[in-house]
C-alpha cells in the first residue's frame, strides 16, 4: 500500500448528518450542516429521498450553496449533508453526498474519515467489472455494498460484510433509497452522534449540529455500531465489540467546536482542563495570558485558572477572513498572519505574556505572532501549548501527511523555542493531556504525537497487539 500516494489523494476531515423526519428534511440537514462548517468549507451537499435519491452540491460554503428556492425544492422527508474538507477538490462531483445507483437501489454517502485499504479494494472491484467515475473511496464502500446486498439479499448483512472489509476511519451517514444510517468505525475515531427532535431523529458528526435544529442528543453512537433511524423511532445493530477504542484527541483540543458533547465529553472543559494542567506542568512569571484566537481560547481560560494569572484580549482577530489562500511567498503569508490577528498594543505593552493555543504544526504561525506582540511591546513573550509536540503523520482523516511539515518533528523544545523567539516555550505532556481528556490511554488514537496508531499501518508502528482483522467475525 502507497500510503504517501493514498494522502495525497484523501486528505479530509469532514461533517457528516442525516436527518429522518415527518416534514421536509433538507431545511433540517441546511442548518445542521452550517453548525458543522468549522469541519470543512471546501465544498458541502445535501440528498434527499423523494422517490429517488435527489442531490444538490457545490463547492463553498453551505450557506453560498443552497438558498431558499433551493431547499424548497428538494421536498424528501430523508436525507443526508455533507461538508466537505480538502486541500484542493479533485473534481467538483467529489463533493459528497456521492451517490452510487445500481439496479439494487440507489446509496447516498458522506464520510468524515479515510480507508488506508480503498486503494486495494478498488483495484479487486475493478477486476469484478465495477467502473469507477468518481476516484473517491465512497465509490469503493458503495460497490462493496451493493455487490454484498446482491449475494446477501438482506442491507444489515450487506452492511456487516461491507465494514468487515474496509480499514480506517469512518463515520458515515447513509441512505439507502429512502432509509437512513448512520454508521461509526470500531475504534470510534470520528465522532458521531443521535438525537431527536420535534419532527424525528438526527445523526451528526457533532452535537452542535443537534442544538441548532433543536434536537436533544440521546446518545454518541458507539464505536462499530450501525444505527438506522426513521421518523418515529431508531434501531442500533452493533456490529463490532472491540477491546479498545481510538478516539482522536485531535477532536478535543482543536477540531471539535468548543460546545459540542463528544462521547460524553463536554469539549470546551476538555481544553480548559489541558490548559489548567499545562500551568502547572509549565508554570510562567508573567503579567498576564493572552489566548491565540480563537484556538486557544478555552485553554488560555484553563491556564489561567491554573495559574492565577489574569487573562486578556491580547490579540484581536478579524472574524471576516473566511478562508486563506496557500500563498506563494514567505512575504504573503506574513500578511495573511497579520490580516487575521492583530495585537492589541495598550494591553500587551510592557507586559510578560503567555501566549496560549491549542497546538503547533508548521510554527510559521506562532513566531509571526510572538513577533507582532514583541514588536507591540511585550517585555516577554512566554509560549504554551494545549497538544504534545506534533511529530508523525496523520493517516486516519485530519490534513497532516509528512513528517517534515511538523516543526517538531527533528528538533528539540528548546530549538523550537529559538525559531519562535520565544522566552519559554512548554507543551502539555502526553500524560497530563490524557488526563485531562479523562479516557484511558489505551482508548486514545495518539497516532500524530506518540508514532504509534491504532492500527495497521505499514510501516508505521501500530499500539495493540492486535489488527483490526484479528476481530473480525
Ligand atoms: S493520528 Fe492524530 S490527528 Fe490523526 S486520528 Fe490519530 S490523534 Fe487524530
Amino acid at each position: 500500500m502507497n500510503i504517501q500516494k493514498l494522502q495525497h489523494r484523501f486528505k479530509e476531515r469532514c461533517g457528516v448528518v442525516a436527518i429522518a423526519s415527518k416534514s421536509k428534511a433538507s431545511n433540517y440537514i441546511y442548518y445542521s450542516l452550517r453548525a458543522l462548517q468549522h469541519r470543512g468549507q471546501e465544498a458541502a451537499g445535501i440528498s434527499v429521498f423523494n422517490k429517488k435519491i435527489e442531490s444538490h452540491k457545490g463547492i463553498g460554503l453551505v450557506a453560498n450553496i443552497f438558498d431558499d428556492e433551493k431547499l424548497k425544492s428538494m421536498k424528501g422527508r430523508n436525507g443526508i449533508g455533507h461538508t466537505y474538507y480538502s486541500i484542493k477538490l479533485s473534481k467538483p462531483e467529489n463533493a459528497q453526498p456521492t451517490i452510487i445507483k445500481t439496479e439494487a437501489g440507489e446509496v447516498a454517502l458522506a464520510h468524515n474519515g479515510i480507508l488506508i485499504n480503498a486503494e486495494k479494494l478498488r483495484k479487486r472491484l475493478k477486476r469484478k467489472g465495477h467502473e469507477f467515475e468518481l476516484g473517491c473511496e465512497e465509490e469503493v464502500v458503495g460497490y462493496l455494498l451493493i455487490d454484498h446486498l446482491n449475494s446477501s439479499g438482506d442491507l444489515i448483512n450487506a452492511l456487516k460484510r461491507t465494514l468487515n472489509e474496509i480499514e480506517g476511519s469512518y463515520s458515515f451517514t447513509m441512505m439507502f433509497n429512502n432509509r437512513i444510517f448512520g454508521i461509526r468505525d470500531p475504534l470510534g475515531i470520528k465522532p458521531l452522534c443521535l438525537g431527536k427532535f420535534a419532527d424525528g431523529y438526527i445523526i451528526a458528526s457533532e452535537s452542535v449540529a443537534l442544538d441548532v435544529i433543536g434536537a436533544k442528543m440521546i446518545r454518541d453512537v458507539a464505536p462499530g455500531e450501525v444505527v438506522e433511524i426513521t421518523s418515529k423511532d431508531y434501531k442500533s445493530h452493533q456490529l463490532f465489540n472491540l477491546k479498545h477504542r481510538a478516539h482522536c484527541f485531535f477532536e478535543y483540543t482543536y477540531f471539535a467546536r468548543g460546545d459540542s458533547i463528544i462521547d460524553e465529553r463536554c469539549v470546551y472543559e476538555i481544553r480548559k482542563r489541558v490548559g489548567w494542567r499545562l500551568a502547572k506542568e509549565h508554570p510562567a512569571h508573567a503579567d498576564i495570558i493572552i489566548p491565540v484566537p480563537d484556538s486557544g481560547r478555552a485553554h488560555a481560560f484553563g491556564f489561567s485558572l491554573g495559574s492565577g494569572i489574569p487573562l486578556a484580549e491580547g490579540l484581536m482577530k478579524n472574524r471576516y477572513i473566511a478562508r486563506t489562500f496557500i500563498m506563494p511567498s514567505q512575504k504573503l503569508r506574513e500578511i495573511t498572519v497579520r490580516e487575521k490577528v492583530n495585537p492589541i498594543k495598550c494591553e500587551v505593552e510592557d507586559k510578560r505574556v503567555v501566549l496560549v493555543d491549542d497546538s503547533i504544526v508548521r510554527g510559521t504561525t506562532m513566531k509571526r505572532i510572538v513577533d507582532m506582540v514583541r514588536e507591540a511591546g511585550a517585555s516577554e513573550v512566554h509560549v504554551r501549548i494545549g497538544t504534545p509536540p506534533l511529530i508523525s503523520p496523520c493517516y486516519l482523516g485530519i490534513d497532516m501527511t509528512t513528517r517534515d511539515q511538523f516543526i517538531a518533528h527533528d528538533r528539540t523544545v528548546e530549538e523550537i523555542r529559538e525559531i519562535l523567539n520565544a522566552d519559554s516555550l512548554g507543551y502539555i505532556s502526553i500524560e497530563g493531556l490524557v488526563e485531562a481528556l479523562q479516557f484511558s490511554k489505551d482508548d486514545l488514537c495518539l497516532g500524530c504525537v506518540t508514532e504509534k496508531y491504532p492500527m495497521d499501518i505499514p510501516p508505521e508502528k501500530h499500539r495493540f497487539q492486535h489488527t483490526l482483522k484479528e476481530y473480525r467475525y
